[in-house]
């Protein structure tokens, strides 16, 4: 039997040893015998001094360890002492000492395991026990950490999902494009939102597919413009899914740059689709003549002040103003009903001859307007008054009943002056038509 032998079998737990209650004094003791040392300590350096947080074992052993734990701090590695007879200063009552720094401590109060036997080791015995040692205790370290990491996963997953959850109810996902291979990374919400399967493969162009025209031009030219600039961008786009949905999403963008160069573009993708549907709704009606489909007095109120077309793209050049003749004595004869299809009547009438106008209006009760797009001479104008005499007017047959429209038109050319100048000249032109016997045009003179 060799000495290493008889030492583990000296310090091996007899049948009846039982393991203490703490559970730091447990670990120790179970790493006493698993080393086959007769003493185990675990130690932390507070305020400079050591204290002892657990020892198991023999504790006469420990009592004159201070000096080498000291000098295994200042080392911060391990101090393996394999016969402590060996040392010039004086020898402890433990002849075999090796002290570990463990991982698991605080760097600012590391934690020290000292490892002590009566009996002393042979050098190889001394390294192989050193050794064991680390390994049982990077193990339980690895261990931990595993824990640790594990429940950090599981925060992590549970964070995911809230966010999962919040962004679905948001109707939000985020979006990420490495601009190297334009690889794309998606959330669910934005597969939920392009009605694809969570998680299918992503080809950018098979996505941008999915834009209609004018929205694809609107995205691929304020994300070139992002990536150039190394900014950020948001426009609203409508996209048609997979399964053939329409819809409006808002898009954001944020270019992740490194030196300088663009590298990652991501942002969020939102579904606005009902957002929008309202806004578009709220905006048809505020401009809607509902009746007639119309522009109403308000859209063109708003046009006609926009003389030069700065917010509406074109200058306003020319105004016509029409109005129903005689429409008090439809409505008497035929009712208000009959009154109302000869108002969608003549709407249409106007619309099918006014094609090209920058605007066609309902402005009041049998009153309309229109303004011609471009820039037209007198004789044009009056053509286009005359085609609408002719077109409104004639007869409407309902309900086998024959009713007859008639229409005067007022014609008006802007001439540098105010819209409310344009306006009122156009009126009196109307107001000419009128005395001139209705169902006619006029336009005014300047
Ligand atoms: P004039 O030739 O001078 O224009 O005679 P008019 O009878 O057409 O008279 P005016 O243009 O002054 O009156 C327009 C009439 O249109 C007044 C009103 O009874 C009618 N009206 C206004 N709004 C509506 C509407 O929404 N529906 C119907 N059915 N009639 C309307
Ligand atoms: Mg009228």
């Amino acid at each position: 039997m060799t000495s290493q032998h008889a030492i583990h079998a000296r310090w091996a737990p007899s049948q009846t040893e039982t393991a203490p209650p703490d559970p730091l004094l447990s670990t120790l003791h179970r790493l006493r015998v698993l080393l086959g040392v007769e003493s185990a300590s675990l130690t932390r350096v507070d305020a400079d001094r050591l204290r002892v947080l657990a020892a198991a074992g023999a504790t006469d052993l420990l009592t004159d360890l201070q000096p080498l734990q000291l000098q295994t701090l200042r080392h911060t590695g391990p101090l393996i002492i394999a016969d402590t007879t060996s040392l010039d200063a004086a020898a402890p009552v433990a002849r075999f000492y090796a002290g570990l720094i463990l991982p698991a401590g605080d760097p600012g109060a590391p934690l020290l395991l000292s490892l002590v036997d009566r009996q002393p080791r042979s050098p190889a015995m001394a390294y192989r026990l050193a050794a064991l040692a680390i390994d049982v205790t990077s193990a339980a370290t690895i261990a931990r950490q595993a824990r640790q990491i594990t429940v950090l996963r599981s925060e992590q997953e549970q964070e995911r999902e809230m966010f999962n959850l919040a962004s679905q109810t948001a109707r939000i996902g985020v979006w990420a494009c490495d601009l190297a291979d334009n690889s794309l990374t998606w959330t669910d919400s934005v597969y939920d939102l392009f009605e694809l399967p969570r998680g299918a493969p992503l080809e950018r162009a098979a996505t941008v597919e999915c834009y209609t025209a004018a929205s694809r031009i609107a995205m691929e030219a304020a994300r070139a413009k992002a990536i150039a600039e190394c900014s950020d961008f948001c426009v609203d786009a409508e996209i048609i899914t997979a399964k053939g949905t329409r819809r409006w999403m808002r898009l954001t963008g944020s270019v992740e740059a490194h030196d300088g160069v663009a590298r990652r573009i991501f942002g969020m993708k939102q579904d606005i689709t009902e957002e929008k549907l309202l806004a578009d709704r709220t905006r048809y009606l505020a401009e809607t003549d509902v009746m007639t489909g119309l522009a109403n007095r308000s859209q063109f109120q708003n046009q006609l002040a926009d003389l030069s077309g700065v917010t509406h793209g074109a200058p306003v050049t020319s105004l016509l103003l029409i109005d129903l003749d005689g429409f008090k004595q439809i409505n008497d004869t035929h009712g208000h009903a009959v009154g109302d299809d000869c108002l969608k009547e003549a709407a249409a009438r106007l619309v099918a001859c006014c094609q090209g106008a920058a605007l066609v209006a309902r402005i009041g009760g049998d009153e309309f307007a229109v303004l011609p797009a471009g820039d037209h001479g007198v004789a044009d104008l009056d053509a286009l008054g005359q085609c609408i005499v002719h077109a409104v007017g004639g007869p409407y047959l309902r309900n086998g009943q024959t009713i007859t429209l008639s229409a005067s038109v007022g014609v008006a050319l802007n001439t540098g002056g105010s819209p409310e100048d344009l306006f009122r000249k156009a009126d009196i032109a109307l107001y000419a038509a009128k005395a001139a016997g209705r169902n006619t045009m006029r336009r005014h003179a300047d």
